[in-house]
């Protein structure tokens, strides 16, 4: 429900904040870097009891001790899983291992899903929220690449170690503490490794998740970032790749009589050129590779580019997308005209297709976030990537990513890294702002509205 700033609203001023000032940097492994909107200066007071009484209660405490005492066998799921490779589409292995381990920790129905997803459901009490908390399975290197964990200098080194097997690790661990310490929530919360998060993935495993579970009211995602951030916006995007083909010709012998194919693409790239897009919110374009041709003397038969356009909301993405696909109408018009013929064609194919959307910073979801990253004394950061949170951003539903603790960087190159000391902080931070969502039993009420299902 959106909500208007009310004087009963709680002042965040804590005095821990400023000490964690220093400490707020962008770091999403998908980030497009920096603060997108400022973190509520107050929160509902709900939020706040529920953080206060979660934080005060003796069993919370004790179920947070039990996050910590974890960290050491986490490490070693975190390990044991970065070392199966799971490139784009080639999940599977990792999957299984990742159900497997799910299983042992007390998910007996947890299972793998059409889409190679692992879903697990640990029921609340009954008629609470159900929070999708999530970590995706894929990472961006090919098969083949060596994902063998190297310790060196105090760190754990190896591709895609932190994005975003840390997050699964640290599901794995919230599902053994809640487990060993009978937590009962309130809500349900769906445990989720999902695949296709990755590049070509187009969020492939998000959009199965959601497709196939019309119930989800809100959706904590687990990636590497600094504690304190919150993402809470989605950049969308959509890529084409737009092929021209004539019938070509000798450079001299049929001038006049062929269109080129090149000389019509770059008609079509001049055109797209000039598009003018709005820079809030940001929206983006570029026609990022080309090629085409037979030979120097030989009026082009084909050429192809490939088309990227991104926007941090989705009508300014359709608008521009409209804009693109009709210049490239023209230019072929264009070029057809020049020669009086009739023979270059055009077709475009949708390569790629990520939703857009924003969590706006008033919404319980985010609120609870902030609150919780005060408990913790962290100041928070909003951010905004393109991220499995596209998928609930662009349905309605509240979704944000937060960190899973553990200082990480570079992400998508082989030298990705993670220094797990003290990760466990992040751990507690992150799962207490799941559990205030959901409600736990004797302790907190959820959250997190229940939303009317939703029809496909
Ligand atoms: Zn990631």
């Amino acid at each position: 429900m959106p909500r208007t700033a009310s004087p009963r609203s709680v002042s965040l001023r804590l005095a821990p904040l400023v000490l964690a000032l220093a400490s707020a940097a962008a770091g999403f492994a998908h980030a497009q870097g920096g603060s997108v909107a400022a973190p509520p200066a107050q929160v509902r007071p709900e939020v706040d009891k529920a953080y206060t009484q979660l934080m005060a209660a003796p069993a919370i405490q004790k179920l947070l001790d039990a996050v910590k005492a974890d960290h050491d066998r986490s490490v070693e799921d975190l390990k044991m899983l970065t070392e199966i490779e799971a490139p784009p589409f080639k999940e599977q292995k990792r999957a299984e291992a990742f159900l497997a381990r799910m299983k042992a920790l007390g998910l007996s129905d947890a299972k793998i899903d059409a889409e190679g997803n692992v879903v697990g459901l640990r029921k609340g009490t009954g008629n609470g929220p159900k929070l999708l908390i999530s970590a995706h399975l894929d990472t961006v290197f090919p098969a083949g690449t060596d994902v063998k964990v190297k310790e060196r200098d105090g760190k754990l080194y190896a591709p895609g170690i932190s994005d975003d097997t840390r997050g699964l690790s640290v599901l794995l661990s919230w599902l053994k503490v809640l487990n060993d310490n009978k937590i009962q929530t309130v809500g349900d919360l769906l445990f989720v490794g999902n695949v296709g998060e990755e590049e070509l993935g187009n969020l492939r495993g998000m959009k199965a998740i959601f497709r196939d579970n019309l119930d989800i009211d809100g959706m904590v995602g687990l990636e590497p970032a600094p504690d304190g951030t919150v993402l809470m916006l989605g950049t969308g995007s959509h890529r084409y790749e737009v092929s021209f083909k004539g019938p070509g010709g000798h450079s001299y012998g049929a001038f006049g009589q062929v269109p080129s194919a090149i000389h019509g693409m770059g008609r079509a790239i001049a055109k797209i050129a000039d598009i003018r897009t709005p820079s809030f919110p940001k929206t983006t374009f570029t026609v990022g590779t080309v090629g085409g041709g037979t030979s120097v003397n030989t009026i082009a038969p084909d050429a192809r580019m490939a088309v990227d356009i991104r926007s941090d909301d989705m009508a300014p993405l359709l608008e521009t997308e409209k804009k693109i696909l009709a210049a490239i109408d023209e230019a072929v018009a264009e070029e057809n005209k020049r020669w009086n013929v009739n023979t270059l064609s055009v077709s475009t194919k949708l390569i790629g297709d990520r939703p857009g959307g924003r969590t706006q910073s008033d919404t319980v979801i985010v609120e609870a976030a902030t609150r919780s990253n005060a408990a913790f004394g962290h100041k928070t950061l909003l951010t905004g990537a393109s991220t499995d949170a596209n998928v609930p951003m662009s349905l309605g539903i509240p979704a944000i990513i937060i960190g899973g603790g553990g200082k990480t960087g570079g992400f998508h190159a082989l030298s990705e890294w993670i220094d797990v000391t003290d990760g466990w902080k992040g751990a507690q931070n992150s799962l207490v702002t799941v559990l205030g969502l959901v409600g736990v039993q004797g302790t907190s009420a959820p959250l997190l509205e229940k939303r009317p299902p939703r029809k496909n």
